[in-house]
């Protein structure tokens, strides 16, 4: 059962929304784009449907509404330290299914990788509600079939968009509430992407093993890779970040701590005390990421990482693309040659 509903009717629904929650989708940004002339697609605020650009994918993933690029944790003086404070509202994005599995992963992450849970992101997560965009047909380099992304059941509302309405399926009661007074009842079921034109095949995680680190395949990406770290910064799982301390230039005594997205490919990101740099060459970053999207991350929490988005390989200047290294690396295992010996 779902209810059909205009897009005049739909925006009475978003502004008799807006006092409870903050709602995002993706929305177009007019030549801000890479290159000139070309429009940047990314997660923000939206009031009306007309500002929800779901024809195309987003370059940049949901995960900054939660995740955000440059987060204050706290402020501080020479005697205390006060924690930052989020909005009381509760929070609504529009998102698709392969980035729903990526909040999964997110969730894993923050919320269930050890001892203690990550306050900051666990704030602003128990606020957050699903709208499950439905992907008719796939995007350019998407692969969610082969990362079992392509499907998703843990949303509040799954919405089809046309042109001038809008079809959903409404599983929260609260907002059900609120569906009812302004759609017509129908027979609703999402579709889901089936097939992607792009397969990828990831090794079964017991073929792995250590020796498979010093493979040549690897050396590909020493030469063609420059460190630039778009595809950790656009990708829906990669969670690592760095810390900051601002002292203010009126009180150098007093300032904040934030944090700030940052990413295996991007330099410096392995240096240590005493000028130790672990992944220098930029092809162990690669394989560094790679064994982590789609090895120890499924050997630990039982699925792999990635969810196959595709923005890694959208988004990165020198054509390298991630699904295909993953190719690679089962074909290379299928072939007995975990060494270079
Ligand atoms: S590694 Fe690439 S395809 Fe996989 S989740 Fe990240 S951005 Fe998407
Ligand atoms: S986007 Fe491409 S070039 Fe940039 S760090 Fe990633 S793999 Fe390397």
């Amino acid at each position: 059962m779902g209810f059909e509903i205009t897009n005049k009717d739909f925006n009475k629904i978003l502004e008799s929304l807006k006092d409870e929650y903050k709602i995002y989708a993706p929305k177009r940004f007019y030549k801000r784009g890479r290159f000139s002339d070309t429009d940047l697609i990314r997660y923000d605020e939206i009031k009306t449907i007309e500002e929800i650009e779901y024809k195309e994918k987003s370059q940049y993933s949901p995960k900054e509404v939660i995740y955000p690029i440059t987060q204050t944790l706290f402020y501080f003086n020479e005697d205390e330290f006060k924690e930052s404070t989020v909005s009381e509202k509760k929070i609504l994005i529009f998102l698709r299914s392969c980035d729903i599995n990526g909040m999964r992963r997110l969730d894993t992450i923050f919320l269930e990788n050890g001892p203690y849970k990550d306050v900051y992101y666990q704030r602003l997560r128990e606020k957050v509600k699903f709208v499950l965009i439905e992907c008719s047909e796939s995007f350019d380099n998407c692969f969610c079939v082969s990362m079992n992304s392509n499907k998703a059941d843990n949303y509040d509302i799954g919405i089809r968009f046309e042109d001038n309405k809008v079809t959903c399926e409404v599983k929260d009661d609260e907002l059900k509430k609120i569906f009812e007074a302004f759609g017509d009842k129908v027979e609703f079921e999402l579709d889901y992407v089936k097939e992607n034109k792009f397969k990828v095949e990831v090794p079964n995680k017991d073929d792995l093993s250590v020796e498979f680190f010093n493979n040549k395949v690897w050396e590909e990406y020493s030469k063609r890779c420059i460190a630039c770290g778009r595809c950790n910064t656009v990708c829906m799982t990669c969670s690592c970040f760095t810390t900051q301390d601002i002292a203010y230039e009126e009180n150098p005594s007093s300032g904040e701590r934030r944090r700030v997205w940052a990413g295996c490919h991007i330099d410096k990101f392995t240096n240590m005390a005493g000028g130790h740099e672990f992944r220098k060459d930029y092809g162990s970053r690669m394989r560094f990421k790679t064994m982590h999207k789609i090895y120890d991350y499924n050997k630990r929490f039982g699925e792999n990482m990635c969810v196959g988005c595709g923005r890694c390989d959208d988004q990165c200047p020198q054509y390298i693309s991630f699904a295909q290294c993953i190719n690679k690396v089962s074909e290379t295992l299928k072939k007995g040659e975990a060494t270079n010996e």
